[in-house]
C-alpha cells in the first residue's frame, strides 16, 4: 500500500474517501455521519469543496484535533498550534498528489517530531494546520472555484 496516492480532485463526491476508519474523519456540514478520508490533507481538501467539521487523530498520542471549516475558511481549530506533515508530489498541469500513507496531522509539534524519528520516507512539508490550508487555497486554479450558490429570492435572468 506504499504507493497508494490521492488525486486531486477525485471522481467521488468526497476527496481520499476511506471505506473503512482511518485516523481522519469528518461530516459535512448538515449532513448526519461521519465520513473517513485517507489522510491528514484530504480533510483540508474537502474543506475547500464545502463547510464540514473534521477530527484527526494524532498517530502518536492519539489526542483528536478537531477542525472546522466554513466558507473556505479554517472556522475552529482546536489545539491551535497542531501541525500537518505532507508529502506533494507534483503530477504536471500544476496539480499535485499527495502521498497519503506519511501525510498526518499531529495535535502538536513534539508528537510530529516523535514520529518523524521512526519515519524514512520521503521528507515532506511540515507546517501547522492554517499555514497549510493557506498554502492550498493559493495553489486552488481559479478554474476549480466551487459553484456558486445562487442567491435566495434572487430573479435569475437569462436571456
Ligand atoms: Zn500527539
Amino acid at each position: 500500500m506504499n504507493d497508494e496516492k490521492c488525486e486531486l480532485p477525485t471522481r467521488t463526491n468526497t476527496i481520499g474517501l476511506s471505506m473503512t476508519p482511518t485516523l481522519y474523519r469528518f461530516r459535512w456540514k448538515g449532513r448526519a455521519g461521519y465520513e473517513y478520508t485517507r489522510c491528514g490533507a484530504d480533510l483540508l481538501l474537502n474543506g475547500l469543496r464545502a463547510d464540514l467539521e473534521g477530527e484527526a487523530k494524532c498517530p502518536v498520542c492519539g489526542t483528536l484535533t478537531r477542525l472546522v471549516i466554513a466558507d473556505g475558511k479554517i472556522d475552529g481549530l482546536d489545539p491551535g498550534d497542531a501541525m500537518i506533515h505532507v508529502v506533494e508530489v507534483p503530477a504536471g498541469r500544476g496539480r499535485i498528489w499527495i502521498e497519503c500513507e506519511p501525510t498526518h496531522i499531529f495535535d502538536r509539534r513534539s508528537c510530529y517530531e516523535q514520529w518523524s524519528l521512526g519515519y524514512n520516507g520521503k521528507k515532506g512539508l511540515v507546517a501547522t494546520i492554517r499555514d497549510y490550508h493557506d498554502r492550498l487555497k493559493e495553489k486552488r486554479p481559479s478554474k476549480q472555484r466551487l459553484p456558486e450558490e445562487k442567491p435566495k429570492g434572487g430573479v435569475s435572468k437569462r436571456k
